[in-house]
């Protein structure tokens, strides 16, 4: 660039010089023209005028003298330059002519018998290329003839010019040349700043290193110029630096970003969202390779529990510890992940078959059922295991994964500490699952549920009690039994929901219960092992008792041994807010669970319910009538009311009337009915 404007530069002033000094040149020789033409006229008009006055004489006299007139004439051969001269006599005719060096005889012949009236102008003039003095010889009264000189200017000047042009046009081009020397010098001296910035730009553009500094020298304006380029370079240094530095933090904020967006800080594993991409690829793969891959769903049993009793500092100690205990297990392209709180899941690429899968989950059931040291507590917990293979899921990863999470499911509800791998079954019952809990509060506000009430019957045969059992009626699925239904609420945190409509119902139909059978009888309600969390559910059931006007002492509040082994320090507090309310408390299942003994002598409970598995075994097994009657009498010492429910046979009734129970409950007296039934005149128990 710099290069170009010094060419063009130089270009410009050497053009410049040239055009001035031909201007200067073409000036000179006009102006030369000019002072060689008046000087020669002057020349010229003073000898002529000389020679007129001369020829006054020689005209004058009697007998003119020709040679006296060539004589003077003759005076003109040391003008070389005059051409010819004639001189008249008064009557105009030609008395003498005198032709110079110049002209040959022809042309003088040519010009004399020509017009010369042209010439006959007096004084001296300039006409074409000759110079004219046209002389009038003697007085203007009395002319006596005239004098004709015609000079040739042209060459004559052309030899002048020439003349000058020879010394002028040698020292034009040495001012010329030395013009364009010091044009180019100066252009340089003027653009070096210029060539000094350039070249650093250029540097600059080069390394990108904004902080090289260069020397202020130079003119003001350039010295100028070149101070606010180092001021720019400094600013560009400054911000360029600044940049720099943001973007290392943006780049290193960046991976920290991408980090945190695709690992789980706690365990350092892929999350959720990076493990469906490595899971979303590894199936695309997968497809193409006919591989089948597999997908472990890892869930802690217990976990909520190590929470709550050690805190969460310890739980996430755990899940490390847990972690890399099912790391430590994988082989090569098996990945694990992060699903959320205490999930994980596995990812075993290739084809890996049933024996290799159960070895697996096996293997990491008996690690994770390993003690664990966190801290100074030693902590056991154990895992719920589910496997579901690519192609049970059409290789599509959230049906996979769905896949995975039922039959982690179903080792739940196997007892946990196990592992099942998926069939499509349980994919049905899963779809069913999801059917019923989206169906749950529509089924409330369309009034889908009801009540039915199986009664108890007391040692003399009448009709000490009723159990109220919920029923359902799916519009799609039809009847729902509510062992499935109360269970998969429970699961989805809808059971309070059923609960509050149960005991809503029952405030309704009591009433009339009571005016049939009695103020004495006393109805049973069944609460899940969740309605024992809900701190407000004692006064809500008082507020409903007040609305209804009902006697909390006709009310009894079935539980289950695992509900209050759940959580029992809750459900000892919920036990006496319940009693505070007047209601009766039934410990239900009794002999399913653990049958802990020791915890029935810490709570405060009415009646203690036999489960049907018990008496079942009635008169077949010696050990479990042996049971049936211990626990009989443990319960007359604890001072509890027995309620023996499943009874089908007269036997059943006839034993347990006779060790002591007070109340029997069985299709052998009466299925679970509809209160208008039970209140129907025609109402009547069996095998009375
Ligand atoms: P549960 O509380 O043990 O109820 C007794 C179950 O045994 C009832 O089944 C009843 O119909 C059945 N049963 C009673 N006598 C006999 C008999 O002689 N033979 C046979 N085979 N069965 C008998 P149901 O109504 O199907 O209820 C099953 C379970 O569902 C209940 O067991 C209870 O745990 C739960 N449940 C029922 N209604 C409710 C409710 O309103 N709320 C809650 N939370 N759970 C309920
Ligand atoms: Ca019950
Ligand atoms: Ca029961």
């Amino acid at each position: 660039m710099l290069r170009t404007i010094r060419s063009t530069l130089t270009l410009f002033n050497s053009i410049a010089i040239i055009a001035v000094c031909a201007a200067v040149l073409i000036f000179s020789l006009k102006v030369h023209e000019r002072l060689y033409l008046e000087a020669v006229k002057s020349d010229l008009d003073g000898l002529s005028e000389n020679m007129s006055a001369d020829m006054v004489q020689l005209l004058a006299a009697e007998n003119q003298d020709p040679f006296s007139i060539t004589t003077t004439l003759l005076r003109l051969d040391r003008y070389t330059h005059v051409k010819f001269a004639v001189v008249f006599d008064g009557e105009g005719d030609i008395v003498q002519v005198y032709a110079g060096s110049l002209i040959n005889d022809d042309d003088l012949r040519a010009n004399l018998e020509g017009d010369l009236s042209p010439y006959f102008k007096l004084g001296t003039s300039v006409m074409d290329n000759e110079l004219v003095a046209y002389k009038l010889v003697g007085d203007k009264q009395f002319p006596l003839g005239h004098l004709l000189i015609v000079n040739d200017v042209a060459q004559p000047l052309q030899t002048s010019k020439n003349e000058l042009l020879s010394t002028v046009v040698p020292l034009t081009i040495i001012i010329v040349l030395l013009g364009v020397l010091a044009s180019l010098w100066l252009n340089s001296q003027m653009l070096r700043p210029f060539r000094q910035l350039a070249r650093l730009a250029s540097k600059i553009k080069k390394t990108n290193d904004y902080s090289t500094q260069i020397d202020v020298r130079g003119k003001s304006e350039v010295r100028d110029l070149t101070s606010e380029f180092s001021a720019m370079m400094k600013t560009i240094f400054a911000t360029d630096s600044k940049n720099k530095a943001y973007t290392e933090q943006l780049k290193e904020q960046g991976e920290s970003v991408k980090y945190l967006a695709n690992y789980d800080v706690l365990t350092k594993v892929p999350n959720r969202h990076h493990f469906m991409e490595i899971l979303g690829d590894s199936l695309n793969q997968a497809k193409t390779s006919n591989t089948d891959p597999a997908l472990m769903y890892v869930d802690l049993d217990g976990f909520k529990d190590v929470n709550d009793t050690y805190g969460h500092i310890v739980g996430d100690k755990l899940l490390v510890k847990a972690s890399e205990r099912i790391k430590a297990l994988l082989s090569d392209g098996e990945q694990l992940a992060r699903l959320s709180g205490d999930e994980f899941l596995v990812l075993i690429n290739g084809t890996p078959s049933i024996e290799y899968l159960e070895q697996k989950a096996l293997g990491i059931n008996h690690s994770l059922a390993r003690e664990f040291k966190v801290d100074d507590w030693e902590i056991n917990i154990s895992a719920s295991l589910g496997v579901a293979s690519a192609s049970s899921a059409q290789f599509e990863y959230t049906h996979m994964l769905s896949n995975a999470d039922i039959a982690m499911y179903h080792s739940k509800l196997d007892g946990k500490n196990t592992a099942t791998v998926f069939t499509q079954s349980m994919q049905e019952k899963a779809h069913r699952n999801t059917i019923i809990i989206h169906s749950i509060t529509n089924a409330i506000k369309h009034d889908e549920f009801h009540l039915v009430y199986q009664p108890k019957v007391g040692k003399n045969k009448q009709v000490v009690g009723f159990e109220a059992l919920i029923r359902w009626i799916h519009p799609e699925l039809g009847f729902i039994p509510p062992d499935e239904f109360i269970g998969i609420a429970e699961k989805s945190g809808k059971v309070s929901e059923i609960s509050q409509w149960v005991i809503e119902q029952c405030c309704k139909d009591l009433p009339n219960l009571l005016n049939k059978f009695g103020k004495h009888v006393v109805v049973s309600l069944n609460l899940s092992s969740h309605d024992l969390k809900i701190k407000k559910l004692p006064s809500e059931i008082k507020s409903m008792f007040a609305r209804y006007n009902i006697s909390p002492a006709s009310v009894e509040l079935e539980v289950t041994e695992s509900a209050y082994l759940e959580n029992f320090e809750e459900a000892k507090q919920f036990f006496e807010e319940i009693h505070c309310l007047g209601c009766k408390i039934a410990l239900d299942d009794f002999g399913t669970g653990y049958s802990s003994l020791s915890y029935l002598t810490q709570l405060d409970i009415n009646t203690l319910k036999i489960d049907k598995q018990f008496i079942d075994k009635l008169g077949i097994a010696e050990r479990d009538t042996l049971i049936i009657q211990t626990i009989i009498q443990m319960a007359k010492q604890l001072n509890l009311t027995i309620c023996a429910e499943g009874i089908e046979e007269q036997a059943q009734a006839d034993f347990l009337v006779n060790e002591g129970v007070q109340q029997i409950q069985g299709y052998f007296y009466a299925k679970p009915t509809k209160a208008e039934e039970l209140l129907d005149d025609g109402f009547s128990l069996s095998n009375v």
